[in-house]
């Protein structure tokens, strides 16, 4: 339930627009919410929506996925198998800075007297467009334009096409073009635990550099994890006026500075380009030199052609992932159907710029938006990420879980630290070391095991890809089998049934809990697919399975006793109640006092102490109710309803993990209203700065829970056994449709949902067969569309 009106009105008056979120005026109040709505990245490389001139800001934000420092994690007590290294994402050298003066009157946005001004997240063209008319103080008119974009098809490579054109009168004018390797971190002990932790002092030391003509090469490195940044910058001047330039650089700093003697009307272009490389084992040199190939090739094919790859990168996005509403009855969502469709946009926008070419990096929990949450990967990952990637753009979902493939040693000797057999994932990491030192609300989330598990079932399912699956997914099923057979034991005192004690599940506000239903039923679903998968390349592929068994040392004894735990896994019931109590103690806990907690105190976790949270029926997160959206069929419809009724109320949504999900179940158990509150508060959460904390950087989850709410919740998406079947709602308003592509097994499906019916069509691909309500439709070139009729809700989903 929102127990609180979290729900403010928007943070800036963002002009309704399809494809552009737009900033129509300058207000400084917002500068570090926009910082991150507006920020740029590919998944590799992400700048925060600084302005060019580098000020005002809150935090002047460039990140590269992967790049970290490392820290002794200081406990004030000790104890054997806490997590010892800490690991940071590092704020890495600034390039994006460029300051104007004009008759040597400088740029500056905090006091400029501004006649025009118009910043736009352009998310069809995939830049960061800005167009200011600036008057100086001697009643010069000055028109300043910029481009910014950071290459998805070229993963090192951004530019900034800047454009300065004097309206009224000559001056002369500088552009002086910098950057700048952050000097120390910037806070040291943040109050609230999700901000990140910082360094005092230097973290990036000065390796090399290298500058010739209007080029600058910096490279710096970590002294822990020993890794080196490159960043290089180059310019092209387009100027009919002539112009000189002077370069300097320091070790941390570097500048060039073109100078113009500007005449009205002509106009100046400047193109920056910007490059990163990073490595864990290369020299500073060779690091240094590959940024300047990278700068060789994008200064030789030009602005143009970089903004052409991007646009046609946002093209195909787009076409296999844009998600469509329109006519929906406003009063009832208090948004415009513009509104609703700019922030979908949004939502979609941000996870491809948070994940595109991670590659070989996973997903922060903020994207490359911010430090927050030190930029490691959560779960948030695989269940809540992972569900629109795998039906959107399968290759980037390939790669995140091959990543978790490439931890799996690291997970194996996690697992002997905390004397357990088999493999255990970091609740967070970087680099691949469990690294929360909380380990009440982190190792303890054993469930992470099951969740990536689940997230590769989905893949291995949607896109048929068996080869990932022998050839990575079985050992980490072996793995993660053997961890919950060794777990958990057989309770002679619940009637010899598998129990799971000690773990945390999703509801941090409550930790160390024993038989946390999520995390059994996840468990069991992560045995019983190894299981099948073990049996499966038995019969079919006899030597992949020799090659399995040599590798992980595998007996089918094991197997016998997964099965075995698997099909006495105990599930906390009250049959009293129809409850799934969320663990074994639940029930006895006294509820919250919700009416005595005033909505300044959440999130509760910054304002009492774990102890009182953890004493009391009070949720941070979905769980039993997201138990009840990932393994649906596990649950009938009565008892989906009713296990809402009582879990809702006592779920703060105190995580933005929350919303996105209760919406689904909401829907699914025929509580309208409320769904449409949760897609509200999930689809506005970085908009509308819901949580609060934008600053720190966008809500990645959410943002893919807000795709699964419109496709799994309204579009009533279920894919459990591998197969695609539908059970749509039906828009309340008799004009309103919802459309979305689906990316499977290769094809491409367009399901367009309108109050009357439901329409399949197979946009691209041979022949697929679906199920609409149970009924099993084939769609195929001769008969590429069905058309359905769209049923009343209520009904079980799946
Ligand atoms: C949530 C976790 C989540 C993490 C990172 C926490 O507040 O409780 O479930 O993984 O944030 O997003």
């Amino acid at each position: 339930m929102l127990h609180h009106e979290r729900l403010k009105p928007p943070i800036q008056d963002y002009p309704p627009n399809e494809w552009s979120l737009i900033e129509a005026s300058f207000k400084p109040e917002f500068t570090a919410q926009t910082e991150a709505v507006l920020a740029l990245g590919n998944g590799y490389l992400g700048m925060r929506g600084n302005p060019e001139e580098g000020s005002p800001s809150v935090q002047n934000g460039t990140f590269v996925n992967g790049f970290y420092e490392s820290w002794p994690i200081v406990y004030a007590e000790e104890a054997y198998g806490f997590a010892r290294t800490g690991q940071t994402m590092l704020n890495v050298t600034d390039s994006k800075i460029i300051k104007l003066f004009v008759d040597d009157e400088p740029f500056c946005l905090a006091d400029a007297n501004i006649r025009h001004y118009d910043r736009r997240l352009n998310m069809k063209s995939g830049t960061l467009d800005r167009e200011i008319l600036w008057e100086t103080r001697s009643g010069m008119q000055v028109r300043i334009k910029s481009r910014r974009l950071i290459s998805f098809q070229q993963r090192h490579a951004a530019a900034i096409f800047y454009e300065v054109t004097l309206l009224n009168g000559a001056a002369p004018v500088i552009i002086s073009s910098e950057m700048q390797s952050p000097q120390s971190g910037d806070r040291e002990r943040p109050d609230d635990p999700r901000q990140t932790k910082t360094f005092k002092g230097k973290v990036l030391q000065h390796r090399a550099d290298f500058a010739h003509d209007r080029r600058i090469v910096l490279v710096h490195g970590t002294e822990q994890t020993r890794m080196v940044l490159a960043c290089g910058i180059d310019h092209d001047i387009e100027s009919d006026r002539p112009h000189h330039y002077r370069a300097e650089h320091t070790e941390d700093f570097g500048q060039v500075a073109f100078t113009f003697d500007a005449q009205p009307g002509s106009t100046i272009r400047l193109t920056k380009y910007m490059v990163y490389h990073t490595s864990k084992t290369a020299t500073a040199n060779e690091v240094g030199r590959r940024a300047e190939w990278t700068l060789d090739r994008v200064m030789r094919q030009g602005f143009s052609q970089l903004l052409r790859e991007q646009e046609q990168y946002m093209d195909a996005f787009w076409r296999r992932s844009d998600v469509q509403v329109s006519n929906v009855r406003t009063e009832r969502v208090r948004l415009s159907t513009v509104e609703i469709q700019q922030a979908i946009r949004l939502n979609l926008f941000h996870i491809l710029q948070a994940s595109a070419r991670a590659e070989d990096n996973g997903v922060p929990a903020k994207g490359l938006t911010g430090q927050a949450y030190e930029g490691h990967y959560f779960w948030d990952t695989e269940i809540y990420l992972l569900p629109f990637l795998i039906y959107t753009s399968p290759q980037i979902a390939r790669n995140l879980l091959r990543l978790r493939y490439g931890m799996l040693d690291k997970a194996r000797l996690r697992a002997r630290e905390l004397s357990q057999k088999g493999a255990l994932f970091p609740w967070r990491t970087i680099g691949g070391e469990e690294a929360s030192a909380y380990y009440e609300a982190g190792t303890a989330q054993y469930h992470i095991n099951a969740d990536i598990m689940y997230a590769l079932r989905k893949y291995v399912n949607a896109t048929g890809d068996e080869e990932f699956l022998w050839e990575y997914g079985a050992e980490m099923l072996v793995e993660t089998a053997r961890l919950w057979q060794d777990l958990g034991s057989f309770s002679p005192r619940k009637e010899g049934k598998f129990c799971i004690n000690g773990v945390t599940g999703p509801d941090e506000y409550k930790t160390v809990v024993n038989n946390n239903t999520y995390t059994n039923l996840m468990a069991r679903e992560n045995l019983r697919y190894a299981v099948e998968t073990v049996e499966v390349l038995q019969f079919k592929k006899p030597e992949a399975f020799q090659a399995l068994m040599q590798k992980t040392g595998l007996k089918l004894s094991e197997v016998e006793e997964w099965k075995r735990a698997a099909e006495n896994m105990y599930i906390p019931f009250d049959a009293a109640t129809g409850i799934y109590p969320q663990d074994d103690s639940f029930l006895d806990r006294e509820p919250w006092d919700f009416k005595n907690t005033p909505a300044e105190k959440y999130p509760l976790l910054l304002f009492y102490h774990p102890l009182n949270i953890y004493r009391h029926q009070v949720i941070k997160q979905a769980d039993v109710i997201l138990a009840m959206f990932l393994l649906g069929h596990e649950f009938s419809l009565e008892e989906k309803k009713r296990n809402f009724e009582f879990y809702d109320p006592l779920t703060t949504g105190d995580s933005s993990l929350s919303s996105c999900i209760e919406a689904i179940v909401a829907l699914e158990v025929g509580e309208f209203d409320k769904a449409v509150e949760y897609m509200r508060a999930a689809l506005l959460m970085d908009l509308a700065d819901v949580g609060g904390n934008v600053k720190d950087g966008c809500h990645i989850a959410s943002m893919g829970g807000t795709w699964m709410a419109l496709a799994y919740g309204f579009g009533g998406l279920r894919d459990y056994d591998g197969n695609l079947s539908f059970w749509p709602q039906r828009p309340p308003d008799a004009h309103a449709s919802l459309r979305f592509p689906i990316t499977y097994r290769g094809q491409l499906l367009d399901v367009e949902i309108s109050a009357e019916s439901t329409t399949y069509s197979l946009r691209e691909g041979a022949g697929m067969v679906i199920r609409h309500e149970g009924e099993v439709i084939s769609l195929d070139r001769a008969n590429p569309s069905a058309v359905r009729p769209t049923l009343k809700p209520l009904r079980r989903v799946g």
